[in-house]
């Protein structure tokens, strides 16, 4: 598996609850470049665009649970550094 996730984007994320789009560059609960950090749900990520810092990550949202839509979770940065725990809930 390649650990490298840089601009290259997997598809679009797109909320099927508001209008929100987005290109994501990774799915799942373990974002690569981050250490310590697990997600508690499969969610789409992508790289914070705000920042070079690599180990930065935006989360756009994930596949909801109850109804199994894609939805938004809203601005949510990640940050791996080593420590740091479960961000979502
Ligand atoms: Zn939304």
């Amino acid at each position: 598996m390649a650990s490298h996730v840089e601009c290259r984007p997997l598809g679009v994320f797109e909320c099927e609850l508001c209008t929100l789009t987005a290109p994501y560059s990774y799915v799942g609960q373990k974002p690569p470049n981050t250490q310590s950090m697990v997600l508690l749900e499969e969610s789409y990520v992508m790289k914070d665009p705000f920042t070079s810092d690599k180990d930065r990550f935006l989360v756009l949202g994930s596949c909801c649970s109850l109804c199994s839509r894609l939805v938004c979770v809203g601005p949510m940065f990640l940050e791996g550094s080593p420590g740091e725990g479960t961000v979502l809930s």
